[in-house]
């Protein structure tokens, strides 16, 4: 592919050791799945394994398996949908796992005693897509009663902090999970209770727990406009993250166009007068969303706004090149990141897109080179 993703070594640290400084090195479990949200699992891998983490968090059993078959010697916690068949997967593995069916956990407490398989016991208190009802807590605590070591956590997921500035649903959660954390507690047991992922961590105080998921915010992005905003007003703190993923395709033709001329599929636009067009080499199979086509959507050509013209295709798209009379094939066009005076960043794109950048980020496609910056 003729595009390139650029991974910024010195952020990705600088990113990690903001939060191994805020929450501490063993409760930091840096999120890696969706190839490292979409940056590249393993360049992230490669950045990240001189600082020793602790824990790494993937969504599957065959991501945890990369991060082995990489030499990753930590703890790692598979957060994604656990079924009883993927047991053995799990202990050749040594992975922890998110435990939230009663047909996995009645599983893996009938496995072997000898195998070293831990368990994240997952609790639904509010987002309604994985875990036990908070009610079945006093059950769960008698059925794991038979097997105390391999209950290593107990955990839930938040399902609004991201989208919105105060946090009632937030909390109604976490008096929920006290209730269950209780629960355990009183029976004797201590697991790891962990609630957080990157917003919370960054705004939510209570759920300062014993292991922090930090998926998004790792990478230098800001879970929402929200959390950045709710983070600087309350903490006072410059903004302390950096993108590390900037992304860069070559022109890779040049024409002139005339007045009236058609541009691209569908003929959804049309040149209203003398135009020079470029092409890159990008579309949405390389991850750059077809949805942008007829919005503001711009890329960089030698420090200028360049904008998207016609239907994003499947392989390349058009840009606006008139204003840039230098512009000749060859030159580097900024997707993500930045060129003199002026960046663009993945949420630009998703807001363009009408999506938000996770997706974004996390379907650039796996076949475009990443490249580690040092
Ligand atoms: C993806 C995920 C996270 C990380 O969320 P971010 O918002 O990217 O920090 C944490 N916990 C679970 C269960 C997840 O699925």
């Amino acid at each position: 592919m003729l595009s390139e993703i650029s991974i910024q070594a010195d952020a990705l640290r600088r990113n990690y050791r903001f939060f191994e400084s805020r929450v501490g090195r063993d409760r930091l479990a840096a999120v890696v799945k969706s190839n490292a949200y979409g940056h590249g699992l393993r360049q992230v891998y490669e950045i990240l394994a001189p600082l020793d983490p602790a824990w790494l968090c993937v969504n599957y059993l065959a991501e945890a398996q990369g991060l082995r078959d990489l030499g990753f010697k930590g703890r790692v916690l598979v957060c994604g949908p656990f079924t009883p068949d993927e047991i053995p997967a799990a202990i050749h593995a040594q992975a922890d796992v998110f435990v939230g069916t009663p047909q996995a956990l009645a599983a893996v407490l009938a496995a072997p005693a000898a195998s070293p398989l831990r368990i994240h016991i997952e609790f639904d208190t509010g987002m309604s897509r994985q875990g036990f009802a908070p009610s079945t807590a006093a059950d769960i605590v008698g059925q794991v009663s038979a097997r105390p070591e391999i209950l290593a956590g107990v955990c839930t997921h938040f399902a609004n902090v991201e989208d919105v500035l105060e946090h009632n649903y937030a909390k109604l959660q976490l008096q929920k999970f006290e209730q269950i954390r209780l629960t355990f507690v009183t029976h004797g047991m201590r697991p790891l209770f962990h609630v957080a992922s990157s917003a919370s961590t960054l705004i939510v105080p209570d759920s300062v727990m014993d292991l922090h998921r930090v998926g998004i915010s790792l990478y230098g992005q800001w879970p929402s406009q929200a959390t950045r905003l709710s983070f600087l007003s309350e903490s006072g703190d410059v903004d302390g993250l950096e993108p590390v993923l900037s992304w860069h395709a070559p022109l890779t033709s040049v024409i002139d166009v005339e007045a009236g001329q058609y541009v691209g599929y569908g003929c959804t636009y049309r040149a209203s007068r003398k135009m020079r067009i470029a092409v890159i080499p990008i579309g949405y199979y390389e991850g750059f969303p077809r949805a942008v086509s007829g919005s503001s959507a711009y890329v960089l050509v030698q420090g200028a706004r360049c904008h998207v013209i016609g239907r994003v295709c499947m392989n390349m798209t058009m840009i606006d090149v008139t204003e840039v009379p230098t512009a000749q094939v060859g030159d580097r066009a900024v997707l993500i990141g930045s060129d003199g005076a002026e960046s663009i960043s993945a949420a630009d794109i998703a807001n363009w897109a009408d999506t938000i950048h996770y997706e974004l980020l996390t379907r650039l496609n796996p076949d475009i080179p990443r490249k580690i910056i040092y």
